[in-house]
């Protein structure tokens, strides 16, 4: 053979092999495993960590969510979160255990970890969700600290963002990359969890999905899980999640479910020029991931070994 030749055959079968590898990856089964919606190694690292120290799904996937909203650079979460209209940054985060426990808050302000107040909403309350003032003076009376979310860069791209005052969604860049985790723990046992500073420059008092049980989050342990990130409207108006496990429930894989739910916004909402990215898990520890448009990425952990990965997307032309 000649070199030329050699060199060729043996760099397509490198790419084969790796090709191979990453197909292997994505589709072994089994638990423990961590699934996060977008690019969030360091958060599925944090989740993946909690599960080798015994924690439970439930810790890890609080443990994954709180690392976005500690982080001043990531603007759709927590601290540095872009703002409101109005200048605020407000919150919105649920949390689902594998026993059908649920927490959530919605419009919470000054608080830089509302997954973890949610949790407690679902521990220490006899309630599921809390709302605005009442959420803040619940996790101030948990010993949660109030501080300023609002970062200069922030404020400074709510200032730009004022000169023409438009509100214009983006695909994928609509500033909503919005954390939604669901894990497998050491016993197999499903949680997800969800938390957003929803979408940039929304309107004073707008809550999206992020905090609805059913919408941004769905769990059951004879099942499965879901989560979705996007315009929340949409999933809202579908309670997407929900509608996912339901369809694995009545057999579809996590992929076709995911698929299903997709396919019930585009087909009875016309426009289509916003995205919707859904993740699903089963007990089996399969995935599917879909969204409307491209460029909806998402990060899998298994084995110790974190990957991120495209969704298939259904606009293709
Ligand atoms: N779903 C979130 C919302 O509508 C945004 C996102 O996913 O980033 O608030």
């Amino acid at each position: 053979m000649k070199r030329r030749n050699f060199l060729q055959t043996t760099a397509s079968t490198v790419m084969l092999s790796s090709l191979l590898v990453e197909e292997s990856f994505a589709q072994s089964k089994g638990f423990p495993m961590v699934i996060s919606t977008w690019k969030n190694e360091k958060a599925n690292e944090a989740a993946w960590a909690t599960l080798q120290k015994k924690g439970s799904a439930l810790d890890a996937v609080e443990a994954g969510a709180r690392i976005p909203e500690a982080d001043p650079n990531d603007t759709s979460v927590g601290y540095g979160g872009f703002p409101d209209r109005d200048g605020h940054v407000t919150l919105d985060a649920c949390i689902m255990d594998e026993k059908g426990n649920a927490g959530s808050v919605t419009f919470l302000e000054g608080i830089m970890h509302p997954i973890s107040v949610a949790r407690a909403v679902m521990e220490k309350t006899p309630h599921v969700m809390l709302s605005g003032e009442g959420a803040l003076q619940f996790a101030l009376s948990q010993g949660f600290k109030q501080e300023n979310l609002l970062t200069e860069t922030a404020k400074k791209a709510w200032k730009e963002w004022q000169k023409e005052a438009k509100y214009e969604p983006k695909i994928n860049i609509e500033r909503h990359d919005t954390i939604g985790l669901l894990a497998l723990g050491n016993q197999g046992e499903v949680s997800g969890a969800c938390t957003t500073s929803g979408l940039a420059f929304k309107m004073h008092g707008r809550v999206g999905d992020s905090p609805i049980i059913g919408g941004a989050v769905f769990c059951d342990n004879e099942v499965g899980g879901a989560c979705a990130t996007g315009l929340g409207e949409f999933v809202m108006k579908t309670l997407g999640s929900f509608l996912i496990v339901e369809l694995m429930r009545n057999g579809k894989s996590p992929q076709k479910a995911c698929e299903e739910a997709i396919m019930r916004i585009v087909k009875r909402y016309k426009y289509k020029e916003f995205q919707i990215g859904y993740l699903a898990i089963d007990k089996k520890g399969q995935y599917g991931a879909y969204s409307i448009q491209k460029g909806f990425s998402f990060t899998l952990t298994k084995n110790g070994v974190t990957k991120v990965f495209e969704a298939d997307y259904y606009m293709k032309n």
